[in-house]
Parts: C-alpha cells; sequence; structure tokens
C-alpha cells in the first residue's frame, strides 16, 4: 500500500458506515422543489435511492436554489454519497402573460389574438413572451397551449404585427402556460437574457451539470460550451432533446454533448405523442454507442405526485427505460411538488432492482462495439475487452481510473455485470459520475507505480467492504503513469 493510502481510507471509512452497498444500477435523478428542499428531506430522498438533483431554473429565486445547493453539498460532506448536482435552464420557453381572473374559457372556432405588448389576457387580446411571433409564424401554424391542451391555427397576421388564431381545441387557458409552436422555425436564441443570468450563477456555485432546454442544433451546445470555457468552468453539459429539430441535427448534438435527456414532455407536444417510445429507444442507443449518458425524463411516476401507488403503465415505463439501457430515471413534480417524495423515489428505485437482477437486464449489442474509425479506438477496445473479461470472470470489481470522465462514462457504457468503480483526481469528476449507469466514483491521487495505484484501490474497495478475499477484481489504468495516457492497459488480480 502506498503511503499516503490512510487518509484515503479514513475518510471513506468514517463516511462508510452503515451504508446499504446493494446499489440499482441505473441512476435516479429528483426534480428538488418546494415538496423536498429541507436539507432532512434531501438525505431521505438521497438514502431512499437518489444520485443527481435537478434544480429547474424555470422555477425560484437564486437565493432559494443557493440553500438547495448548499444542503446537498453538506449531505456529500457528511455522509457517504456523491450526489451530483444538474441544473436545468428554461431556454426559449414561450408562455402567455397574465390572463384576466387566471381562466378564459375557449372554443372551437373562436378568433384569439396574440401580442407582444403587455396586457391581461382575455377573448380580445393575449401577450405571449415571444416578440418575434408575427415575423415566424406564417397562416396555417399551429400553436399549442398548456401542454397541447389548447390548440390554435394561425389565420392573419396584422400589419400591427399582431397574429390572430382560430381555436381548433378548446379549453381554459391560465396565466403563464406554456407555448409550444410545432411548424414554426422559432428565431430566439438558445441562451435567453434569463438564461445567460442563471448561467452566471450555475457557474459560479459549480454545479456539475447544466442541461439546455429546447436544443435545435450542435451550435446552441458549441455556444453554451464556449461560454462555460470563457470561465473555465468543469460544469459538463446536457441536451435536453424536445424539438423536432433536435432530433434532425441528433448525431452531432449527441457528439457535442457530455449527456443527453429525453424531454418526453415537450417532446410530446412538439411530435405525435404515439412517436415518443421509438424515439426514446433510438436515442437511448445512439447515447450508449457514443458513450453519453442518457436521461429518460417526465411522467414516470406522475400518478404518484397525489397517490400511495404508481399506476401499472408507469410502472412497465420505468421498467421499460431500464431494460433499454438508459442510464437515468428522472422525477419531476413526483419529488418537486408531490405528496410523497420519498416514497416515490423509493418505490422507483424497487422498481429498477427488480429489472436488473433478472436475465432481462440491458445487454450491450455486438453491434454496438467500439469502431476501428473512432480516434479514441485503442482505448475503446481496452474498455470494451476489460468489461468481456469481467463477465467472462464473473469478476466481482471492475475498476477505471480516468482524468477527463472517458474512461468512467466509456466503461459504464457496456452496462458490465460486475461492479464498477472508477477513480480520478478530478473532484469534479466524482460527482458528475454519479449520473452514469452504475457507477462508484472515487477521489484518488496518487502517481506512483501502477502496482502501486492497482493494490491502493483494491484496498480501498476491500476496506469499504465492497470486495473481500479471493474476490477477482479487474483494474483499467494507464502506462507510463506519468505521462497519463488514455487507458491502454488491464490487469487481472485475486485479492488477498
Ligand atoms: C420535459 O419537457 O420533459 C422536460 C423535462 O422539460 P421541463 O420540465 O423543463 O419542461
Amino acid at each position: 500500500m502506498s503511503k499516503n493510502i490512510s487518509k484515503y481510507l479514513h475518510q471513506q471509512m468514517d463516511k462508510e458506515a452503515g451504508i446499504n452497498h446493494v446499489a440499482h444500477r441505473t441512476k435516479i435523478v429528483a426534480t428538488v422543489g418546494p415538496a423536498c428542499d429541507s436539507y432532512d428531506q434531501l438525505l431521505a430522498l438521497v438514502k431512499a435511492g437518489v444520485n443527481v438533483f435537478r434544480l429547474n431554473f424555470s422555477h425560484g429565486s437564486h437565493e432559494d436554489k443557493g440553500k438547495i445547493i448548499e444542503h446537498i453539498r453538506n449531505i456529500n460532506k457528511t455522509q457517504p454519497y456523491n450526489i451530483s448536482i444538474l441544473a436545468d435552464l428554461q431556454g426559449p420557453k414561450l408562455r402567455v402573460g397574465e390572463i384576466e381572473n387566471n381562466a378564459l374559457p375557449v372554443v372551437e372556432g373562436d378568433i384569439l389574438t396574440f401580442t407582444n405588448e403587455k396586457c391581461v389576457g382575455t377573448l380580445e387580446k393575449i401577450y405571449v413572451s415571444y416578440p418575434n411571433l408575427s415575423e415566424d409564424v406564417v397562416v396555417g401554424n399551429v400553436i399549442m397551449i398548456d401542454d397541447g391542451k389548447i390548440e390554435v391555427k394561425v389565420v392573419e397576421i396584422t400589419k400591427e404585427k399582431n397574429v390572430k388564431v382560430v381555436v381548433t381545441l378548446g379549453g381554459l387557458i391560465s396565466s403563464k402556460k406554456g407555448i409550444n409552436l410545432p411548424d414554426t422555425k422559432i428565431s430566439l436564441p438558445a441562451l435567453t437574457e434569463k438564461d445567460l443570468i442563471d448561467l452566471a450563477f450555475i457557474i459560479e456555485q459549480k454545479c456539475d451539470w447544466v442541461a439546455l432546454s429546447f436544443v435545435r442544433s450542435v451550435d446552441d451546445i458549441i455556444l453554451l460550451r464556449k461560454k462555460l470555457n470563457e470561465k473555465e468552468s468543469k460544469t459538463k453539459i446536457i441536451a435536453k432533446i424536445e424539438k423536432p429539430e433536435a432530433l434532425v441535427n441528433i448525431r452531432d448534438i449527441i457528439i457535442e454533448s457530455d449527456a443527453i435527456m429525453i424531454a418526453r414532455g415537450d417532446l410530446g407536444v412538439e411530435l405525435p405523442v404515439e412517436k415518443i417510445p421509438l424515439i426514446q429507444r433510438d436515442l437511448i442507443r445512439k447515447c450508449i454507442h457514443r458513450a453519453k449518458p442518457v436521461i429518460v425524463a417526465t411522467q414516470m411516476m406522475e400518478s404518484m405526485i397525489d397517490r400511495v401507488k404508481p399506476n401499472r403503465s408507469e410502472i412497465t415505463d420505468v421498467a421499460n427505460a431500464v431494460l433499454e439501457g438508459a442510464d437515468a430515471v428522472m422525477l419531476s413534480g413526483e419529488t418537486a411538488a408531490g405528496n410523497h417524495p420519498t416514497l416515490v423515489v423509493e418505490t422507483m428505485r424497487k422498481i429498477i432492482l427488480q429489472v436488473e437482477h433478472t436475465e432481462y437486464r440491458y445487454n450491450r449489442e455486438e453491434d454496438l462495439k467500439p469502431q476501428s474509425h473512432s480516434p479514441s479506438f485503442i482505448s475503446d477496445a481496452v474498455c470494451y475487452n476489460a468489461c468481456k473479461i469481467a463477465h467472462d470472470l464473473k469478476a466481482d470489481a471492475l475498476i477505471g481510473m480516468t482524468q477527463s470522465g472517458y474512461t468512467g462514462f466509456m466503461l459504464s457504457s457496456y452496462r458490465p455485470k460486475s461492479p464498477l468503480f472508477i477513480f480520478s483526481k478530478e473532484k469534479a469528476l466524482i460527482n458528475q459520475l454519479s449520473l452514469s449507469w452504475g457507477v462508484r466514483a472515487f477521489y484518488y491521487n496518487e502517481e506512483e507505480s501502477v502496482d502501486d495505484i492497482i493494490s491502493d484501490q483494491i484496498n480501498i474497495l476491500k476496506e469499504r467492504g465492497f470486495i473481500e478475499k479471493d474476490h477477482v477484481v479487474i483494474n483499467t489504468g494507464s502506462t507510463p503513469v506519468d505521462q497519463h495516457l488514455p487507458t491502454n492497459m488491464i490487469k487481472v488480480t485475486k485479492v488477498d
């Protein structure tokens, strides 16, 4: 054991006391809101199985977000967890303004007028937070209000730059409801003024992940990356896929992003809902192939906002996301504003474990093997074969080391049966990797010989109770140690 190892052991052992090692491998993302934002409530959610907390910047103040971030950081400091913080930018979300008495009933055939002049909405005029509406839409375009509950069609663009629409699906319009324009090319920037202010806060708070809403092209991701790089931020980017345009540009978006969220809420408004299941399946497969974490989001356990048991269809939805190989499943209103935040996480975790412990668990197909034309082919092949050896030997642990995160994401993408442990000297990565399927990450910054590193890592896992004598462990790493090369070696050890 190298000389400095005791410091890791001490820290980790103290923290580890009493933790249940039977972890679910598909991660759980929970949105924080008034139903769960105290330290004790957040800790209860973590104990129930949450790996990542999502802060939704469409709601709440920076002051409130700051308090929640402090609570999560305190949990990470005092408990044996590396909970990740995901900051979700609102993006160019369009909304109607205030509505008179907060309720405007409209019926098929009603003619409404949308304006960009602020006013209290009535049958006469409704304010829409989109200055270019009259320039971007054309007669015949569909506009959806409140997740598509109300539908209207553009009939005229007036000389005063108002947009007249006819109601094609009636309902009740209330204040601040969202608007979707499925067949309009929206000219709003990917990062709105609000997003830029929120982003400055997110960077200052060193959040682990930032999600960009309504991504349309790879340029949106490149712009956000530039903003992060300007501030030397280590925050990683999640592209939220919720626009049809994003699907057209999906290859480049996946390559340029660090992770993907299948934001089924808006996606199901912008596209015919029946398309969502196959889009989900296809996106998960594409992300696994590129070793990019993928989150399935929205309405997974919606009925548990009020009730103590999920619908059978919700159970099947979560199970299917696990079977399809998603890195993470996400809760929104269920934890943020629901009546049973802890129970919903416990229930979701049970569903995940049920699937993962069967022969039906996800197996990455052979056609998704490392690609010889990839610039990272050598390290990809090493990771792939480390997973194969771990599988053949039924290894008790598969250990990777990473500086950029790449090896962690790559090993995870093979969804190995062996428990996966990733060591890194990059502190930011330890929490970031919590989003990645099956990864348990540890801080480790010794750089002596490969032999020392391997024996340290095995000893750390042994001391923490993850492995024991006679267990078989597969290590990946890179040698010569001081050259920090991509992963280039595999070692098999029988623990003594
Ligand atoms: C979604 O639309 O599914 C989603 C996750 O985005 P938001 O909750 O920000 O609307």
